[in-house]
């Protein structure tokens, strides 16, 4: 088996004692911010352990080798790890834009991580970015029929048949209009790095804006934490509602 780079950063050792862990499956650094959920739930004592299947060196960006940045979003990834209260890091460098062709290596890599999780999360199966598909098929394999799986917003609204989302748990995910879903769409486009492999200046509004869609939509209809997530019907347990309505630790 072909060897990739694996870095590993615990960030906060007492969170891995926590009874409540999860596990979020994604494809690139950054990948995980676009569901917005992440410090919500590590105020509300869950461990999370994010795992990141690519070096995230695909985009080309002026004055970096592939290698340097790689390396600069391990640096970043480790500290905004930190910043949003994480238990652990982990990153294997398989080849960003090529997922897909990886999926057993990424699989192998995530096993070790999977045991004491009680929920995982991953990008949306419908997401536009095939690496981000690519992920989502490895978490399905990594949560399999037991432990549920909750997939991330697709930021367009739609799915792969072009199907406005449909929420599965009302507080946790809510649904698009269909304006609003067009728009979105349109934004993303914008940013899929398969089409647009630089983003010019006049795009980082758009790249914001994408960032902020999931609480934006959320605060639009007085629920803080909505347009997240919705569950993949694998698993009938599912601890992610009783999680969110702890108070704050
Ligand atoms: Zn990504």
């Amino acid at each position: 088996m072909r060897e990739f780079e694996t870095l590993h950063a615990i960030v906060d050792e007492k969170k891995l004692e926590l009874p409540d862990q999860a596990l979020v499956v994604v494809a690139h650094h950054d990948d995980e911010k676009m569901w917005n959920m992440q410090s919500h739930l590590a105020q509300r004592g869950v461990g999370l352990t994010v795992l990141v299947l690519t070096d995230s060196s695909g985009r080309d960006l002026k004055g970096y080798t592939p290698e340097r940045l790689a390396k600069a979003r391990w640096t970043e990834g480790t500290a905004s790890a930190q910043e949003a209260g994480l238990a652990g890091l982990h990153r294997i460098g398989l080849p960003d834009g090529q997922l897909s062709s990886y999926i057993d290596y990424a699989i192998e890599f995530g096993e070790q991580f999977i045991d004491d999780k009680a929920v995982v999360f991953a990008p949306n199966y419908g997401d536009e970015h095939p690496d981000h598909v690519a992920a989502n098929i490895v978490a399905q394999k990594l949560a399999g029929d037991a432990t549920p799986l909750y997939e991330m917003d697709t930021l367009t609204g739609y799915d792969q048949y072009g199907n406005v989302l449909v929420p599965t748990e009302k507080d946790i995910y809510q649904p698009l209009s269909t304006r609003t879903a067009r728009k979105e769409k349109k934004i993303y486009k914008e940013l899929n790095p398969t089409q647009t492999k630089n983003i010019p200046w006049h795009q980082r509004k758009a790249m914001f804006d994408a960032l902020g869609m999931t609480s934006r939509r959320g605060r639009e209809r007085g629920i803080p934490h909505a347009a997240v997530l919705f569950k993949a019907n694998n698993a009938i347990n599912d601890p992610t509602r009783k999680w969110l309505q702890r108070s704050v630790a």
